[in-house]
């Protein structure tokens, strides 16, 4: 969560006003860290995961204070709530086969090492949402928000006790609203259920509530409720700037599609809502765009007209393969685009680096000002870091052996430590086909962009169609040649695959991951043709099976997503009214579920099957299980 450092934040007032040095300096930074480090090659694979799962304990702790004094083999950092805490491998993972059958393991001693510092009665839960963040009493020790607003920006749910202590926290929070110039609004649509009251509206004691909530939608007005939230994150290592580029662009148009499979967050303030992923909700926690940067008012004391918030999609790809397939508008910072340009750095990167830039720093630390350009890079990070798109770009941070990185960030944080593994192996491995056969997953941005909105809805996996590439095998990076065996078993007979002249067609998850006959060859099958040709020894072959027969069969629908699963607990609740309520002994039991879940003292088929050992492993990949 960006850099946290010792020692005081500026005001809002004071940061405002710093706001063009920060850019500059930051703009000269990252020029800096470019031409040191451009040439830079044949960096290794190294990669690692971000679980952030939050701790919903009895009492507040300062959780990772503690842990990184006890622990030496994991990383942990804290988070936006102090019900959460962020925790990475004491050091990344490398490139070979058997380093995929080690995450498992360091999960589940991350999660020990949580439970290691709580009380009997507290648990540390690996979800995306907690489903009665923001209601009456859903923090211990218990903080009532007061029954009128202090002032105009403050939430009618959540109090500051519940963010995190640590300066940046609360400074972010506060200089959004600031920056905003109004209150944060989210509004998701509610589930309509037999007995959900029609229209769905809520009465609230402020004014600016009142105007921002939507008939029919759960109404929340703080940071909080997004990024209170948690998510599993992969960051990869590339060889070169040049392939961390490629690599960002490839792995874009898959965010949609491992965000829909990942699906975990259906509940919202104690309601049933009817979307199955927290990313809009996030999005608009943290979107500071000024009335005017929304386009709700002409412009005049601000700059540009932003599309997005902070948090959102890319905007841009960065590799010349993508640049044909870059069609949307991207707003960028004309001053700080020629200064790059200056630099040396070309188009596609200068655009992207000052697309990121036309935010405004929003914590800056008193003492972290006048630092040396050469050796540091704060100001760079301070806006890199609060631009959460699905995708980043990472360069080396100075003084450093760390590579050109690519972060892929959709994905939602899964109960247990054996789904999450799935989804960490199931991208590595996307990784090292998209690299080794030079595949192309490039399809306009806009498309990508829808695809994100369908997603979130709710059931996506089983009901949406996603824009995805037809022919996978061609003009990924034209300097190479694609070997994949089987990528084009094409038919433009076959009803899925329309017979116009694009290059994208619309799928189903299902197809895109697991295959259709004539349509697209499938994200599984071409990792599984893949891995027949390497060695991998057997325990990590059967770990790889069970975790992608996971990912195929959440895919096929045979599996339930986890918001899926949620839904259904909540509906099969005997106190649930069928009024997209979730009271608290419903939410209780539904957490009580999850935690013997995620310890392993209870089963859920409906989630994920028993693990097979290796005297089971099927010699074709696909085979028998698949029945
Ligand atoms: P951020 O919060 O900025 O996204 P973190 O440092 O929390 O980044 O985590 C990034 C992940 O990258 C961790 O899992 C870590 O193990 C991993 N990692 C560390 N060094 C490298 C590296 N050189 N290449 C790739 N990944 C790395
Ligand atoms: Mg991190
Ligand atoms: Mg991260």
């Amino acid at each position: 969560m960006g850099l946290l450092v010792e020692g005081a934040t500026l005001t809002w007032e004071q940061t405002k006003e710093l706001a063009e040095y920060v850019h500059f300096h930051g703009i000269q930074q990252f020029i800096n860290i470019y031409n040191r480090l451009k040439e830079r090659q044949r960096d290794v694979l190294k990669w690692g995961d971000e679980v952030r799962p939050p701790n919903y304990s009895d009492v507040y702790l300062p959780l990772a204070l503690i842990l990184v004094t006890r622990s030496h083999r994991m990383i942990w950092h804290p988070e936006f709530g102090r019900h959460m805490v962020e925790g990475t491998p004491g050091k990344p993972y490398g490139g070979t086969m058997a380093d995929l059958n080690t995450v498992e393991a360091n999960m589940r001693l991350r999660r020990e090492e949580v439970l290691s510092v709580l009380q009997e009665d507290e648990t540390v839960s690996s979800i995306t949402v907690y489903p009665r963040f923001g209601c009456p009493g859903f923090t211990w020790p218990k903080s009532e928000v007061p029954a009128a607003c202090p002032d105009a920006f403050s939430s009618l749910f959540v109090t500051s006790n519940v963010i995190n202590t640590h300066p940046r926290f609360g400074t972010l929070r506060a200089n959004i609203q600031y920056r905003r110039g109004e209150k944060i609004a989210i509004n998701v649509p509610i589930f309509r259920d037999k007995n959900t009251p029609s229209p769905f509206v809520e009465t609230f004691s402020d004014e600016a509530s009142s105007r921002a909530a939507l008939p029919d939608h759960i109404y929340m007005d703080d940071m909080g409720f997004g990024m209170g939230n948690c998510c599993l994150q992969l960051t990869f290592q590339a060889c070169s700037i040049s392939e961390a580029r490629y690599l960002y662009d490839q792995l874009a148009p898959l965010c949609p599609i491992v965000m829909a499979l990942s699906a975990a967050s259906p509940l919202y303030r104690g309601y049933v809502s009817d979307i199955d992923c927290r990313w809009g909700v996030i999005a608009a926690s943290v979107d500071d765009r000024t009335r005017e940067e929304r386009g709700l008012e002409p412009l005049k004391n601000c700059k540009f007209r932003i599309h997005k918030s902070r948090y959102d999609s890319i905007d841009s790809y960065l590799s010349i393969f993508g640049e044909k397939y870059n069609d949307l508008e991207l707003v960028k910072d004309e001053k700080l685009y020629e200064q790059l340009l200056q630099a040396g750095i070309d188009h596609l990167l200068a655009q992207h680096i000052a697309h990121l830039f036309i935010r405004d720093p929003l914590v800056i630390y008193a003492e972290r000002i006048e630092i040396d350009d050469e050796q540091e890079s704060d100001h760079f990070e301070n806006i890199q870091s609060t631009n959460w798109q699905t995708m980043r770009f990472k360069p080396p941070p100075p003084n450093t052996t760390i590579g050109w990185r690519v972060e892929f960030r959709p994905t939602e944080v899964q109960l247990t430590d054996f789904e999450n593994s799935a989804f960490v192996v199931f991208v590595v491995l996307l990784t090292r086909v998209i690299l080794s056969y030079n595949l192309n997953f490039l399809i306009p941005l806009s498309k990508v962009d829808e695809n994100l909105k369908s997603a979130q809805k709710r059931d996506a996996v089983r009901q949406s169609k996603f824009y995805f590439r037809k022919d996978i095998g061609t003009g990924g990076n034209p300097e190479l040649s694609c070997c994949c065996p089987n990528v084009n078993n094409t038919d433009s007979d076959n009803e899925e695959f329309n017979t116009d002249n694009e290059e994208f067609t619309l799928m189903s998850i299902d197809t895109i991951i697991n295959g259709k006959e004539g349509v697209f060859a499938g994200l599984i099958p071409i990792i599984n043709s893949y891995l027949e040709n390497m060695y991998v020894d057997v325990e990590t072959r059967c770990s790889i099976f069970n975790y992608l027969r996971l990912i195929r069969k959440r895919a096929s629908g045979e599996l339930k997503t986890t918001s899926c699963w949620i839904r259904d607990f909540v509906a099969a609740h005997p106190h649930y009214k069928q009024d997209s309520v979730v009271s608290d002994r419903i939410n209780y039991d539904l957490l009580v579920r999850c935690d013997r879940i995620a310890r392993g003292l209870e089963d859920c088929p409906e989630l994920f099957d028993k693990p097979i050992n290796k005297s089971k492993l099927p010699t074709q990949p696909n085979g028998p299980e698949r029945s």
